[in-house]
């Protein structure tokens, strides 16, 4: 497809949820814009991730206010693809001016005039001002530590798509947040001896007296929290909407077969080294589980509601095998081991955008979005004003304040002053 467009107001480079967000506000300002996105709307949710996902918060709570599933049950968990398609349909109830299958390659302030020159597969266009909503999990990381040269399959996360994929064998999976205690658990049912590495996590319980747990957070102001708390930059989220949404319990995965270690820590050739901070890591989980469920007693108590008790709630496994005699060191090909997956995350790529908007380390510099570098803006990022910017509801609200900081920038560029204003009246009104 050609891009006619050389010229627009504001221009949005990405078009998954943030996208599709950013379109829908700057639309409702009046702001001219356009969204380029490289391959498909909410791409994402179609090919990168694995095929039996399901959206990690109920139908009722992972969408945004204008539009609901009507095909999920409000307390269901969208598969991948029916969230894609609900982005897309999003997208066309207010004709959304995307196009997708265009790249931005690069992005560079003009010099002398206002603006950024934008190069992108489809040529060249001229914008007063950049969104990149490109998402805040961009580029898959492996750690250093991965072993070389050993007769092992590794992939990322990423690349993980279902049990069938991988060769027969044993599979170490490392990394407890939601990824790779789904893609665990998912390979445990397959019949697969599966070693799992957690770390420090967060394990919500899924829903407790008779509210999920994404309710819970926000009526505890959890998704607000405006900062991650010192120390927990490397805690993880352990959730699930798989089989209908589940608590993730460690120890019941145990207890099904699965073998339990603690971080990860060396590979010496095949044999792998793991920290003993499994008993700890269990342990923080938990108190954090059982956090979340005095707070919720307490919120129920304080505003009388009327919740079904749940004493269930607070039964604990025994400790299973793998955790009174936590292993430190595998020799993973004894173990039969063929498979590491890496479920360790991701890290963002702004190589295109060629401004003053990032610090010392390439982070982003920015406020609730608005760049240090005028007219660059950052739609979609981890903790871009509260926790919850990164997910599905909180990315629209965020999109809602970039739209109107640059509704009002645009106000102030539009401001002529009395002799401007006389000149118009004047100008060339008659002949
Ligand atoms: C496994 C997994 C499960 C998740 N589940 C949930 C969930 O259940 N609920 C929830 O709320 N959140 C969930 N999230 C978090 C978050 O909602 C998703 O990561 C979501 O995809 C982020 O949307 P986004 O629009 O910010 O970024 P993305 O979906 O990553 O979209 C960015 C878009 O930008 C495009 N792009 C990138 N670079 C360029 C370029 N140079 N030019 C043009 N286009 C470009 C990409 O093709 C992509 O389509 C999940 C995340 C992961 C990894």
């Amino acid at each position: 497809m050609t891009v006619e467009t050389t010229k627009i107001d504001t221009l949005v480079v990405g078009a998954g949820q943030a996208g599709v967000a950013m379109s829908e506000h700057l639309s409702k300002q009046g702001v001219p814009h356009l969204v380029l996105e490289r391959s498909r709307i909410a791409e994402r949710w179609r090919t990168g991730r694995w095929d039996s996902l399901v959206a990690n918060g109920p139908a009722w709570h992972d969408r945004f206010p204008g539009l609901e599933f009507d095909d999920v049950s409000p307390d269901g968990f969208a598969a991948k693809e029916r969230v894609a398609d609900y982005f897309e349909a999003y997208a066309r109830k207010f004709n959304a001016p995307i196009r997708t299958g265009v790249e931005v390659k690069s992005v560079e302030r003009n010099v002398g005039r206002p603006g950024f020159t934008v190069h992108t597969s489809e040529g060249v266009i001229e914008a007063n001002r950049v969104v990149a909503a490109t998402g805040p999990f961009q580029k898959p990381v492996i750690p250093a530590i991965a072993p070389q040269n050993v007769p092992f399959t590794q992939i990322h996360s990423a690349d993980y798509r279902n049990p069938a994929q991988l060769p027969e064998g044993a599979v170490l999976v490392v990394g407890a947040g939601s990824s790779g205690v789904q893609i665990a658990d998912e390979l445990q049912r397959a019949g697969k001896q599966v070693y799992l590495s957690v770390g420090a996590h967060d394990r919500p319980p899924r829903a407790y007296r008779n509210r999920d747990f994404c309710w819970w957070l926000g009526v505890l102001g959890e998704w607000d929290q405006a900062a991650m708390k010192p120390g927990r930059e490397h805690v993880t989220i352990a959730v699930s909407g798989a089989h209908g949404g589940k608590t993730i319990d460690f120890r019941e995965l145990a207890h099904r077969g699965m073998t339990l270690v603690g971080l990860t820590h060396s590979f010496d050739g095949a044999v792998a080294t793991f920290q003993p901070n499994l008993v700890e890591n269990l342990t923080r989980g938990d108190e954090n589980y059982l956090a979340l469920l005095e707070a919720a007693d307490a919120y129920i108590e304080r505003n009388g509601l009327d919740l079904p008790q749940e004493p269930e709630a607070r039964r604990v496994f025994p400790d299973p095998e793998c955790v009174t005699q936590p292993i430190l060191e595998l020799d993973l090909a004894k173990a039969g081991v063929t498979t590491i997956i890496w479920a360790t995350g991701f890290a963002v790529d702004y190589s295109w955008l060629k401004v003053d908007a990032f610090d010392a380390s390439g982070k982003p510099q920015h406020q609730r979005g608005v760049s240090s570098e005028p007219g660059i803006y950052f739609l979609g990022l981890p903790w871009q004003s509260r926790r919850g910017s990164s997910f599905i509801w909180g990315v629209w609200h965020d999109a809602k304040h970039v739209a109107d900081h640059i509704a009002t920038q645009r106000k102030y560029l539009d401001y002529r002053d009395a002799s401007q204003r006389r000149e118009t009246t004047h100008s060339p009104v008659s002949a």
